[in-house]
């Protein structure tokens, strides 16, 4: 890429959450190998933020490549009306097996988003099958579930900007999020916003969605196990369907496999993606019980009202299932705890800097949450000159590397993140 390049991409591309008339500075990268980005002078960053939660095993694996190789010989694509095909079948076996019990019925759907609006529908579809009008989604602030509409409705509604989009969304439910870290003493008073709201408005609720233990991109915000549980004691007393979005902490990134695990529940339905095809390309999962697809397929409309047309595309679900096997296969507990330990090791100590309010640390996830805001583009430059991609937002600075990283590349993003404190 030359500096044409650059300026026409900055002349016509958009970029995520940048400004048109006023774009940040957006890095050529020509290349990535394991855990390192190659940029066009040749320069290698160490790799911070495993592509948005989803570049597990890095990049360029040969594994993972071959997984796409062999399909792409056989078929890029088919229709799923109609049609199945090896990849999807191998993918959902997997799934089915590895996902909470009843959780069994599986739609493949084209990203996170996408997810959570076939996760959001199944939830209205289920209760107008059973004849009873329930609208409402309860979920918790600081929450983030995705761009489109339907998602962007249960998002935290100001760090999401309801406002702009006044009219639009749906009014749902909101209710403050948990305040016991995940590493407190559990405060049972935590739940009481909930079981408040809840006990007002309970039979207008299809459904609570949440993401389990970790609140991402609403502010990396870590949670206490005893909250899941009781808003699954919640769903039950009240028979409201639980929605969790494991979007970005599917796949072993929390140290569970699933986030749900570490409070040892079922959800009704779950999302899952990002690191479903080990960061290679868009797919996602929604997975419910036999007893909401049932419910669903006897109501109405007959069917769940969704097909997408790159639906349980062939080369995305043959990259997914060799990811999966990958995992499973290696020994990604004791992979994630030694992250784990030599996060905590190296960033709990910044949290006696004066512009730094706390710094959390779970699985492989490593947040830094400041006083202000960060100027993003200006650390971004530093965290580049230093040979690392970090970006922060916000007031956070975080990451959650590919697994693979060692334990000399972790130091130096780590090292990094306290060096751009000053
Ligand atoms: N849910 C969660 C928890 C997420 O972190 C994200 C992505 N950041 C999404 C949903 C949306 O996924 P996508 O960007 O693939 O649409």
């Amino acid at each position: 890429m030359n500096s044409h390049d650059i300026a026409f991409d900055s002349q016509h591309i958009w970029h995520p959450y940048t400004s048109m008339s006023r774009p940040i500075p957006a890095y050529p990268i020509v290349a990535a190998q394991g855990v390192e980005l190659e940029m066009a002078d040749g320069k290698k960053l160490i790799d911070g933020m495993a592509s948005w939660w989803s570049a597990i095993h890095g990049y360029n694996h040969s594994v993972l490549n071959q997984a796409v190789t062999n399909q792409l010989s056989q078929m890029s694509h088919v229709m799923f009306g109609g049609i199945t095909h090896p990849p999807a079948v191998n993918l959902c076996r997997q799934l089915v097996a590895i996902t909470p019990e009843p959780l069994e019925c599986i739609f493949l759907a084209d990203s996170g988003s996408v997810a959570v609006e076939v996760a959001l529908k199944m939830a209205l579809q289920y209760w107008q099958a059973r004849g009873e009008k329930r609208q409402r989604i309860l979920t918790l602030r600081h929450g983030y579930h995705g761009d489109t509409f339907g998602a962007m409705a249960v998002c935290d509604p100001d760090n999401s900007m309801h406002g702009l989009y006044k009219g639009y969304l749906p009014p749902h439910i909101f209710v403050d999020a948990p305040q016991c870290g995940f590493y407190d003493e559990w405060d049972p008073n935590d739940l009481v916003p909930l079981i408040d709201e809840l006990a007002k408005k309970h039979s207008e609720v299809a459904a609570i969605i949440l993401e389990p233990i970790v609140q991402g991109a609403g502010g990396m915000r870590i949670y206490h196990p005893e909250y899941l549980k009781g808003v699954r004691q919640l769903c039950d007393e009240y028979g409201i369907l639980l929605i969790a979005d494991e979007i970005a902490t599917g796949f072993g990134r929390t140290g569970k496999l699933f986030a749900c695990h570490h409070a040892n529940i079922s959800p009704d339905i779950m999302c899952l993606g990002k690191a479903l095809t080990g960061g290679y390309m868009t797919l996602s999962a929604t997975l419910t019980t036999r007893h909401v697809a049932d419910t669903i397929s006897n109501g109405e409309a007959g069917c769940f009202m969704h097909g997408p047309t790159f639906m349980g595309n062939p080369l995305a679900c043959a990259v997914a299932d060799a990811s999966l096997t990958l995992l499973l296969n290696s020994p990604w507990q004791q992979t994630i705890a030694n992250i784990e330990h030599q996060l905590k090791t190296e960033l709990l100590p910044l949290a006696s800097h004066p512009d730094i309010v706390d710094v959390r640390v779970l699985g492989a996830i490593g947040v830094i949450e400041m006083k202000q805001p960060v100027n993003t583009a200006a650390l971004q430059k530093v965290f580049v000159e230093n040979g690392v991609w970090v970006r922060p937002f916000g007031k956070l600075i975080y990451i959650m590397p590919p697994y693979i990283i060692t334990p000399e590349q972790l130091t130096k993003v780590t090292s990094t993140m306290a060096k751009v404190l000053g």
